[in-house]
């Protein structure tokens, strides 16, 4: 439907206006109460002047204010742009200059952060949200606490006309692995579009009212965004929210809410499963834990089933698309290893890497190119990536995958993290696969190091279970037994962990960066 995205939370407060929408350390908040201060917050904004187009940042772990300010932002007419609250002073400078943004929400903690590049931006007011209970104070030189903020509204909100298919609903600021952030302007079509055609695919799964959704994936990710928040707005659900993710705090909350449905990425997952207690915990409650952002190793998926009896689907999808593309569907086979079939209204197919134009058949590799309602509009002040991104009405992914005779995608790596040893073209996940299966491997990653000879060679980063010694040797025969020589690694290091953004994902860049300062 042609909606703007906050209709989704009033028709929800209309019709289940008692059921609960969010559950946070025990406090429940019903949809008419989030919907209510969700409108005094937009109420706040156009009192302090915020008009329909004005970018209002969002720097919040998850927490109840968050979807009261996402909703009453955009309910203002507002486009939200949103921070990821790990950001250095450099990174958060650049998103709120880029955007433009006038006003910023954050964690009270974080102020300093915003205080320190105040002076370069846009911003004329922050508003300061405290997480301590009880705490309603503003920090040193904050402009507004949330409390006061809100105070200041005359509810309701004046109405504001959005066309959905062209406005902006969000600027979903890309998690910068591959190199500098870029805002994905996604309308208030693309976003609603996600919710619907998620919810139809789940259907059979996702009763409306009925479920609890461990949400920890971020919502400042577009991921949790979509998957945790949007979706259980549509469908009237719980959202059991979590500020970070802690491994007990974690476990203790499943026990106690017993969440039905739990979108992760799969380095929740590694964690769970290696906790030695997690059986202990009635993980059983999950009937559906969606898996997306970053490759799910086969292995992983495997062995997490076989402890906790959950059903791990994985999909696939990025910011540019709000995010969800693709999901293995509980309604038709799942297939380890691939991210599923497209969802509805998503055209997919995989062109010539070279032309960007020529179809391949099904099983060869090459770009996964896709069109559908949920696409963006473009980049954010950047036509020429957004030119380069969308050509034709086809949203160019930048990754590799293939595609079998049923439809189902199996992604394999990014265009730029392949690695090309001595002329061969080697796609990390394919080594990564190998050595996730390695009794003593926890996490692994593969990345190319620059090489005189070779141009580039392959080398392991892999850290180990616990109790676990293997040295590089073994894990090297290992894999010339696995696989064809000019993939396997000449050089295996051992960490105990691996650098990864805040939504788990390992930091290829990163790692690249660092092997290639120590030759
Ligand atoms: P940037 O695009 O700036 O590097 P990012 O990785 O955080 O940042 P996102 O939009 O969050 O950007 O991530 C989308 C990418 O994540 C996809 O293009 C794809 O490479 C990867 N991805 C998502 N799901 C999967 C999956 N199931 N398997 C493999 N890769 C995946």
């Amino acid at each position: 439907p042609d909606i703007p995205v906050h209709r989704m939370l009033r028709s929800t407060a209309e019709q289940f206006g008692s059921r609960p929408a969010i559950s946070f350390y025990k406090r429940i908040f019903s949809y008419q109460e989030v919907a209510g201060m969700a409108d005094a917050f937009a109420a706040a904004l156009q009192a302090k002047g915020v008009r329909k187009g004005d970018r209002v940042a969002i720097m919040l772990p998850n927490c109840p204010h968050y979807v009261i300010s996402y909703y009453g932002a955009l309910t203002a007419g507002a486009i939200v742009t949103q921070v990821n609250p790990m950001l250095m002073e450099r990174e958060l400078a650049h998103i709120l200059t880029d955007s433009g943004a006038e006003t910023l929400i954050v964690y009270d903690m974080l102020y300093p952060k915003a205080a320190a590049v105040k002076a370069e931006t846009n911003l004329k007011q922050i508003v300061t949200i405290s997480l301590t209970p009880g705490v309603t104070d503003k920090p040193e030189g904050a402009d507004e606490s949330f409390e006061s903020f809100l105070s200041g509204a005359k509810a309701p909100p004046e109405p504001v006309d959005i066309d959905p298919e062209h406005d902006l609903a969000v600027l979903q600021y890309t998690g910068g692995t591959t190199g500098r952030s870029k805002g994905a302007m996604l309308t208030h079509r693309n976003l609603v579009a996600n919710a619907y055609q998620s919810h139809e695919f789940f259907k059979d799964d996702l009763q409306i009212g009925e479920e609890k959704c461990l949400s920890v994936i971020p919502f400042f990710h577009v991921f949790g965004m979509t998957s945790c928040m949007n979706l259980s707005v549509l469908t009237a659900n719980c959202m059991v929210l979590l500020p970070r993710f802690e491994l007990e705090e974690v476990l203790q909350t499943i026990k106690e809410e017993q969440p039905t449905v739990f979108p992760g990425v799969p380095t929740m997952y590694v964690a769970l499963t290696n906790h030695p207690k997690a059986e202990e915990y009635g993980l059983d409650s999950i009937r559906i834990c969606n898996s997306g952002s970053a490759p799910m190793p086969v292995e992983l998926l495997k062995e997490f089933e076989r402890k906790t009896g959950a059903k791990i689907l994985e999909g696939y999808g990025l910011s540019e698309a709000s995010p969800c593309t693709h999901c293995n569907p509980t309604f038709g086979e799942r297939k380890p290893g691939s991210v599923g079939i497209g969802f509805p209204d998503t055209a997919y197919k995989i062109v010539d890497v070279a032309t960007g134009t020529e179809e391949l058949p099904r099983g060869e590799l090459g770009e996964v190119i896709i069109s559908g309602p949920q696409i963006m509009k473009g980049y954010w002040n950047m036509q020429e990536e957004t030119a380069a991104a969308l050509r034709d009405g086809w949203l160019f992914t930048g990754d590799l995958a293939r595609m079998d005779e049923d439809g189902y995608l199996y992604i394999s790596d990014r265009k730029k993290d392949l690695i090309i040893a001595s002329g061969y073209n080697v796609y990390p996940r394919d080594v990564e696969e190998v050595l996730y299966e390695h009794p003593a491997v926890m996490e692994a990653v593969v990345i190319g190091v620059p090489d005189p000879y070779r141009g580039e060679t392959v080398k392991a980063i892999i850290v180990c279970k616990e109790g676990k010694t293997p040295s590089a040797e073994e894990i090297i025969s290992y894999c010339r037994e696995q696989m064809a020589a000019f993939k396997v690694p000449r050089e295996v290091e051992f960490r105990t962990e691996l650098p990864k953004t805040n939504v788990g994902k390992i930091l290829r860049r990163a790692l690249r960066e660092e092997a290639a300062k120590t030759l």
